[in-house]
């Protein structure tokens, strides 16, 4: 293969969402067998690579990585058989729900305008509004690492929030549901609404921080279940349960006064104070100088260690 082909130098304004941060060398492999070819020439140069699907829950730190990165977003085959939808990485959540839509099927509407692939997806096990991709996945085909190499896999999927699949996802098959045209588009209106009114439109990797989880009694002692029932508005997104209470960071970060706070061209957002929104010119220290801000007065004012859900890449 010629490598030259399909790699390149790229600044972190085409790589990720945030546009800002330094540059890599990334490989852009176009379908699972070159990925592999590409994976294989890395290891053996010793040369371990960053996996990168659509960059949206990602910030490349400044200046050159070291580590290349191979990006899957070229990696778009897909395909349908009855309810079922099999594809690559890089197949993006808006071109499955289009190519859905056309076949009377949908289900992931809650994703819809999130800027993702279906491997990042899968990885991070997304969601939104009470639903996430745990439900829909069936099938992963991945690369697992064994010693010294990777092994490829194809396995039911195992979630947990925020946290899917180990290894390098290939792809898959989800189970969509029987579904209108017209329906979906509903759903998508409504949940688009929903995201707008909440999330800012600027530049950003998406929710900076996951929601906290905490035993109820824990949560009244510390005196945070206001907290938690803010975000609890009855029936699927009713996350303030019997004995666990989830904190969502957004809340606590609004609560230590963090909205609009600034360093150099990144903002804490002051529409949802879980996102670090890029006002132009933002580099990957401005963003962290931000996120650690909001960790440590988080920590100061509510003894939470918040978990960081973006990835920073150094
Ligand atoms: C405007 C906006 C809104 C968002 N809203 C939501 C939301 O509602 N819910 C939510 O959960 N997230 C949300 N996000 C965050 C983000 O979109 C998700 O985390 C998404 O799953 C990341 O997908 P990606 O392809 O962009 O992954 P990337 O950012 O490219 O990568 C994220 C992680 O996944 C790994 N990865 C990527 N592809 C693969 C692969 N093929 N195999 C193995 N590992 C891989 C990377 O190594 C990295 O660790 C939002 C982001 C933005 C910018």
């Amino acid at each position: 293969m010629n490598y030259s082909d399909i790699s390149r130098w790229c600044g972190a304004n085409e790589l990720t969402t945030f546009r800002g941060g330094g540059r890599a060398f990334a490989y852009f492999p176009r379908i699972g067998g070159e990925f592999l070819e590409v994976l294989t020439k890395l290891m053996r140069e010793e040369r371990r690579p960053y996996i990168l699907g659509g960059g949206s829950n990602t910030v490349i730190s400044d200046g050159e990585l070291d580590a290349p990165i191979i990006c899957t977003r070229h990696m778009r085959g897909l395909t349908f058989e009855g309810s079922t939808a099999r594809f690559e990485a890089g197949v993006t959540v808006a071109e499955l729900m289009r190519e859905a839509r056309a076949r009377g099927l949908g289900g992931l509407e809650f994703l819809e305008g999130v800027p993702a692939t279906l491997g990042g997806a899968l990885r991070m096990n997304a969601g939104a509004f009470g639903c996430q991709m745990s439900e829909f996945a069936i099938r992963v085909e991945l690369l697992a690492e064994n010693e010294g190499g990777y092994a490829l896999d194809t396995r039911t999927p195992r979630f947990a929030y925020r946290r899917g699949e180990q290894g390098i996802i290939l792809g898959g098959e989800m189970r969509l549901l029987p579904m209108s045209a017209q329906e979906s588009m509903a759903r998508r209106a409504e949940f688009l609404a929903r995201r707008r009114a909440k999330q800012p439109r600027q530049p950003s990797c998406g929710s900076v921080f996951k929601n906290a989880t905490m035993s109820r009694d824990e949560a009244e002692k510390l005196g945070l279940l206001q907290y938690a029932n803010a975000v609890a508005d009855g029936g699927k997104n009713a996350i303030c349960g019997e004995k666990n209470v989830v904190l969502p960071a957004g809340r606590l970060i609004d609560a230590c006064g963090l909205k609009g706070a600034r360093e150099g061209g990144a903002m804490i957002s002051d529409l949802h104070a879980n996102f670090i929104v890029n006002l132009g010119g933002a580099t990957a220290g401005d963003f962290l100088a931000l996120a650690v801000l909001a960790e440590q007065a988080v920590y100061e004012k509510f003894a939470i260690r918040l978990a960081r859900e973006f990835v920073l890449l150094t």
